[in-house]
């Protein structure tokens, strides 16, 4: 280092010849300094102001004052400018209080000792500069620490270090506010465990430090937590940071806050395992869980039950007072079969209104039966909906694993065909399937396919059955009766195929047929010069629900030019008692249109006549079970002539279904029922065969049974 340079000194000495021998001293080693004389105490003061001195040089005693007073002045105005003292040998303690007051160094008063100041100036001036230099490294330093800190804390990212042991010793304003620590407090004694749960902290030791320690650095996810225990996902970068020699010397963590990103993650699969109008879980998340099931069922020697239910007439509830309700309905069922369905099972909304259940971990099938039970019974009481009060039943299909299958997808096609039976019978109860249902469905399943090209294949054809009048014994009208031969499977009763009919929807193309066919039928017969009798068409229960039925009717009829008092439709008992007030209502608009109706199967749905009168009804066809027995059993000829009697009362024609025998059409004849079919007369017949019956002139008294 240069020797410094120094420009000003001010020598404060009271003694001419001490003072001469430190100039000498002073101006032999630095030649170009000034050196100026203090005497007095205002030129001291004068000096510090105005002369700028790099250096002063002061005895301790002086006649005006002391050398400590000067230097306490000379501190005060001018602190970086050095002073060495004089001190007088044994006034160690003067020297002492002197250094702690600032002074920069002392030499004892005494000639021989004055060559020792240039040195100990030189060492002051170094020991100064170096000082400075390190102030201005240090203010440097500060400074651009401050900036570091600066953009740190500016960032929305936590950026933290912690040491080798875990301790932290550092995070930025962001990080503290995701932590909700103080922008000041002290974190100098927390460690990683702090501010991480558990889980989290495996990683950093498993993963995330050994390798930063490999690589320098590590990506990945983890979490952060706040004193309260909550957990801030975040995606973090763990970086290793090394001294000169290699050895770790701390590692820092930049982590950024996905808790959002997480949320809409999770949202996301949620809608993805979800039903959005129950928010309970969709078809995928029950097959899942119902897999689980089975896997723990398989260790455990247990059983699961895979409960199907499908609400009994929803669709009519959802048709007649719209989907709002409809919807709402769905969720407060929803709502009530979470309510029991039991704690460890799942209850899925699959579709529309099926819904399905997975109940594991069952000892024995009487489990399975209590629950169904329990659920069959969160429909006892009706549920409010907007004013309306509904009441709802559900059907219940059950399948059980292992016996009935042992896959996710079959257990819940078992639960389904064992569904249908309960709907089968009359809905409200539940069904364990058995391998039989399967058979059965199997058939269903290619009926019902085959029915789809039936019509267009020409399979399908009208018979028709004559019916007598028991007083002048001559046909009186006919029914007509669906056939369907099918190429392969024979002919199959309609008994069998109208159900499955109404079941696809098929129904509607099919009925219009027959419809329309009978009315054309009946008009090529009269056109052929044979007498205009009526002809009855059997009408299904979704048929007579259609409400275009008036129209579908009042078209036919105008299409094929039949009178309409012509046409008579038959309609079963239990189609009419399902919903009365809407039966009476179309049945209104059917005998606007001028055509007759008849009660098909009458004394099956249980309803009294008397309950009847309220119907437009012109006929009343008594079901061919309570004629069979007419002859031997006395409560069916009890209910045929009361079924006659009152509905001759009620101004309403009686027809007897299924006549075999003599005895019954005598029984009948005597009670003066109106009219009859059965075989006794003619099976049902093709259009042709019933033609030449009309021109035979057929009637009771020629009939040859
Ligand atoms: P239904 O309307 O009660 O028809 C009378 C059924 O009794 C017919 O059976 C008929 O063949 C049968 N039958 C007539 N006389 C006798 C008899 O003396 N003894 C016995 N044992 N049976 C007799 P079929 O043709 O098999 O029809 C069965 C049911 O299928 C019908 O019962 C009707 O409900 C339904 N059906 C038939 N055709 C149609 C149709 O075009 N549309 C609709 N929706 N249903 C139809
Ligand atoms: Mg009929
Ligand atoms: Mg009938």
């Amino acid at each position: 280092m240069n020797a410094p340079l120094i420009h000003t000194c001010l020598l404060v000495d009271d003694n001419p010849d001490d003072r001469a021998l430190v100039m000498r001293a002073l101006l032999h080693e630095f030649p170009a300094m000034q050196v100026r004389h203090i005497s007095d105490m205002d030129g001291f003061a004068d000096a510090l102001q105005h002369a700028h001195p790099d250096l002063i040089v002061t005895d301790y005693h002086l006649g005006w004052s002391t050398g400590l007073i000067l230097l306490q002045h000379a501190k005060a105005a001018l602190p970086d400018c050095p002073v060495i003292m004089f001190t007088g040998t044994g006034s160690e303690e003067i020297a002492v209080e002197a250094m702690q007051a600032g002074l920069d160094d002392y030499v004892l008063k005494a000639p021989r000792h004055y060559s020792l100041l240039p040195t100990r100036i030189r060492s002051i001036l170094a020991r100064q500069q170096q000082q400075k230099l390190l102030q201005t490294t240090q203010l440097a330093l500060r400074d651009s620490e401050a900036r570091l800190r600066a953009i740190i804390d500016s960032g929305t990212d936590y950026i933290g270090m912690f040491g080798k042991d875990g301790s932290v010793t550092y995070i930025n304003q962001a990080g503290r506010t995701l932590l909700e620590i103080g922008l000041n407090e002290d974190i100098g004694s927390t460690r990683i465990p702090d501010y991480m749960p558990p889980w989290c902290v495996q990683i950093m030791l498993n993963e995330a430090i050994p390798q930063a320690v490999r690589n320098g650095v590590w990506n990945g996810e983890c979490a952060l937590m706040r004193r309260d225990g909550t957990e801030i996902p975040v995606s973090a970068v763990i970086a290793a940071h090394k001294s000169a020699d290699g050895s770790i010397d701390f590692f820092s963590g930049i982590m950024r806050d996905i808790s959002e990103r997480k949320r809409y993650e999770a949202q996301l699969s949620h809608l993805a395992t979800h039903d959005v109008l129950t928010g309970l879980p969709n078809r995928a998340l029950f097959t899942d869980r119902l897999e689980v099931s089975m896997h723990d069922a398989k260790r455990q020697h247990q059983l699961v039950a895979v409960m199907a239910l499908n609400l009994d007439h929803f669709k009519t509830i959802n048709d007649s007072l719209g989907h709002e309700i409809g919807n709402a309905l769905l969720r407060a069922v929803a709502g009530r079969l979470d309510q029991v369905k039991g704690d460890n099972n799942t209850l899925a909304r699959l579709s529309g209104d099926e819904f399905a259940l997975v109940c594991g971990g069952l000892a024995q099938l009487n489990d399975a039966s209590e629950l169904a039970q329990a659920l069959l019974g969160c429909f006892k009481t009706a549920f409010h909906i907007d004013g309306h009060e509904l009441f709802l039943t559900t059907s219940i299909g059950i399948a059980v694993y292992p016996s009935d299958d042992r896959s996710a997808i079959g257990l819940l096609k078992n639960a389904a065909i064992a569904l249908n039976r309960s709907k089968d019978l009359g809905g409200d109860t539940h069904q364990f399937y058995d391998a039989s249902m399967n058979a059965q469905s199997l058939q269903h399943l290619m009926l019902s396919n085959a029915l789809h090209h039936a019509l267009a294949r020409d399979e399908l054809q009208l018979h028709y059955q004559p019916q007598i009048n028991l007083k002048s014994g001559e046909i009186c009208g006919m029914e007509a009766l669906l056939r369907w031969h099918h190429p392969q499977l024979g002919n199959i009763s309609p008994v069998e195929f109208i159900p499955i009919a109404e079941k696809t929807g098929l129904i509607a193309t099919i009925g219009e047929w027959v419809l329309r066919t009978a009315c054309q039928q009946s008009m090529a017969w009269q056109l052929a010069g044979l007498a205009a009798l009526p002809i009855a068409v059997n009408l299904s229960g979704r048929q007579f629900a259609q409400p275009a039925l008036a129209q579908t009717i009042t078209d036919i009829l105008a299409q094929t030019g039949l009178a309409p008092h012509l046409l008579e439709l038959e309609i079963t008992e239990s189609t009419l008692i399902q919903d009365t007030q809407a039966s009476i209502a179309a049945l209104n608009a059917l005998t606007q249109l001028g055509i007759r109706i008849s009660i098909d199967d009458f004394g099956t749905g249980y309803s009294s006549l008397s309950y009847l009168k309220s119907f437009p009804i012109n006929a009343i066809k008594i079901d061919q079970s309570f004629v069979r027995d007419i002859h031997t059993d006395p409560d069916d000829a009890a209910i045929v002539s009361a079924i006659i009697a009152m509905a001759k009362s009620l101004g309403m024609e009686t027809i007897a279904e299924g006549v075999e025998t003599n005895e019954q059409l005598a029984f009948l004849q005597l009670r003066e029922c109106d009219s009859m079919q059965g075989f006794l007369f003619s099976k049902p017949v093709n259009g042709n065969t019933l033609k030449q019956l009309l021109q035979s002139g057929k009637n009771l008294s020629n009939a040859t049974p």
